[in-house]
């Protein structure tokens, strides 16, 4: 039996001279998890309706606490097999910095899901990831190579309006995720309740129907502010395109990914216009093939 431990703060001196940010993600509204409340982890297998059961009160308990908490709950309860998915943005370097801080980044594995076509931006980024924080992200690709798959459909799907982004995303994106989660315990993203109106209700933690897995959102409730005050105050490695216009970053190719002026919604600037906007590995998997890696 593992307790569940809280987090202690902070465990860095180095960090606390950076800025008077404090070192664990600040929450309006935060409350101190009760940990008589917690379900207790247990290095035993369980059956998935005692992780579902597990997981949901977790979510309950969870729901206003640091993202430090949640992600140190996580590697508890699942202490094998656990993967971060990380599109090297935003959310992912923040929660590779915690993961990091709280010594327990080696308890999973980081993986990212490489299309052929990211910006050399993002390459760039996690290069500089991987040194600074001492580990290799595991590649996570199609079958398919970008020419081979040109050959196979005449030509770039992504030119092919909404149906042809879809098939390019399901065949670049979900079907490798699929694959690679297959065999995991859990999957931690860095979704957030404010990307869009179907995620307003987004758990910090839950059961993933469609992969048959754990899933964790610790970032659920964070705003760009935090996010961002975060990465600055800890002197965290990020993608250069977030200070060229670019508020989503995802394939670099005319359509998929774009610079977003001013006032413009931050979305715009991916599939600019088509009607694609939410990625469909959170949904069934039927009702929208796709997965927006930028959000991961
Ligand atoms: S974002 Fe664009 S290039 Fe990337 S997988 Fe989807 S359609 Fe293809």
């Amino acid at each position: 039996m593992v307790g569940f431990m809280k987090t202690e703060t902070p465990p860095n001196p180095a960090r606390n001279a950076v800025g008077d940010v404090s070192w664990r993600v600040s929450i309006e509204g935060e409350h101190q998890v009760d940990e008589e409340q917690v379900p207790k982890t247990e290095q035993t297998s369980r059956s998935i309706e005692s992780q579902k059961a597990d997981l949901s009160a977790a979510a309950e308990q969870f729901d206003l606490a640091a993202p430090q908490d949640i992600l140190r709950w996580a590697v508890e309860y699942y202490p094998t097999n656990l993967s971060l998915a990380c599109s090297f943005g935003m959310q992912s370097v923040a929660i590779i910095d915690m993961l990091a801080s709280m010594d327990i980044l080696k308890s999973l594995e980081v993986y990212y899901l490489d299309t052929g076509v990211l910006f050399a931006e993002t390459h760039q980024t996690r290069l500089r990831i991987q040194e600074r924080y001492g580990f290799r992200a595991k590649r996570v690709a199609a079958d398919l190579s970008w020419d081979e798959q040109k050959h196979k459909y005449g030509g770039l799907l992504y030119e092919r309006g909404i149906e042809g982004v879809n098939e390019c995303c399901h065949i670049r994106k979900v079907e490798p995720q699929r694959r690679y989660l297959v065999g995991k315990s859990g999957w931690i993203t860095g979704m957030r309740r404010r990307q869009s109106a179907n995620r307003a209700n987004l758990p910090v933690a839950q059961w993933d129907e469609v992969n048959s897995l754990a899933k964790f959102n610790p970032f659920a409730t964070l705003d760009d502010a935090t996010i961002w005050g975060y990465i600055k105050a800890n002197n965290v490695p990020f993608n250069p395109l977030y200070d060229q216009g670019y508020p989503s970053v995802g394939c670099n190719t005319p359509v998929c990914t774009r610079p977003v002026a001013d006032g413009e919604d931050p979305r715009s600037g991916r599939w600019a216009g088509l009607s694609k906007t939410e990625c469909g590995i959170h949904l069934d998997g039927n009702t929208i093939r796709s997965l927006d890696s930028s959000q991961l």
